[in-house]
């Protein structure tokens, strides 16, 4: 067997530090991760921004500094 073409390529599972576990296939066993798509920055946090940036734009509108 050639080095390269047949990785040892597994179902493996990714546990998030949030609790969500991912079955994936790697050749790296039980990994663990701080952030997944689930817990992440860029989805949790995405909601809350756009929120923020429309009560801004709702101050600037009343206070009359658009
Ligand atoms: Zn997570």
């Amino acid at each position: 067997m050639k080095e390269g073409i047949h990785p040892n390529y597994n179902q493996t599972t990714i546990t998030c530090a949030c609790g969500n576990i991912l079955e994936v296939g790697s050749t790296k066993k039980d990994i663990k991760v701080d952030v997944c798509s689930k817990c992440h920055p860029f989805y949790t946090g995405n909601l809350r921004m756009s929120q923020r940036s429309k009560r801004a734009e709702a101050f600037k509108k009343k206070y009359g500094m658009e």
